[in-house]
């Protein structure tokens, strides 16, 4: 099963990606991944693609796609593989169509946990720090028992600049921005299942499951 896995950042798709790969045997393919194993070999097109990131640069996309082309055609992708970070722009996204049509090896599904944007700024600005101690908290999956306070010390827990609200929305702003185009486009070629990433993490993993059980 050849699978592309989408979601915005804290919608759980990491989560979900690891039982996918532990059910169904295929290789989890992340751009991270793909581009540290294809520099670590010194292959020609991960040596490219290193020498854009020590610039600070973007890596263009014609090696990007190289290096994607590279993975795919490992011996692990034979039964399928589960992309996740790629492809991020409509033009990745037809390269990649290319690929795989090339590699006879068409995509199934678009996995899209879809979560409400105003639960995932409830997940993602939840997190406190201790200033004392360096404990993390989340007010909803981990809080101390005593309201903005450590349990180890007492002392007040504060909040990162990081995970502000502001500064969170704006993440997610720009991720929406990037990532509707692609749902779109794959909405169209008939690929899209959206799944309801805002239940259970086994529940999500059930839907899911449910539709990869019809392939
Ligand atoms: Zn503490």
């Amino acid at each position: 099963m050849n699978l592309i896995l989408m979601g915005l950042p804290g919608a759980g798709k990491g989560t979900q990606a690891e039982k996918i790969i532990e059910k169904y045997q295929i290789p989890h393919i992340s751009t991270g991944d793909m581009f540290r194993s294809a520099i670590k070999e010194g292959t020609e097109l991960g040596k490219q693609a290193k020498s854009f990131m020590d610039q600070g640069a973007l890596v263009p996309d014609e090696v990007t796609i190289g290096i994607v082309r590279e993975r795919l055609g490992k011996s692990d992708c034979q039964n399928g593989f589960l992309l996740d970070g790629f492809p991020r722009t409509i033009a990745q996204a037809e390269a990649l169509e290319e690929l795989l049509t090339e590699l006879n090896a068409p995509i199934d599904y678009v996995l899209h946990v879809d979560v409400p944007q105003d639960k995932l700024l409830d997940r993602l600005t939840g997190r406190r720090i201790c200033p004392e101690c360096g404990a993390t908290y989340h007010v909803i999956y981990n809080p101390p028992k005593v309201a903005d306070t450590c349990d180890n010390d007492g002392a007040r827990l504060i909040q990162r600049e990081d995970d502000r609200r502001e500064t969170v929305a704006k993440r997610i702003e720009v991720n929406v921005e990037q990532t509707q185009p692609l749902l779109d486009f794959y909405q169209t070629k008939g690929y899209l299942v959206t799944v309801n990433g805002d239940q259970d993490i086994s529940d999500v993993f059930e839907a899911i499951d449910q539709k990869l059980q019809t392939l």
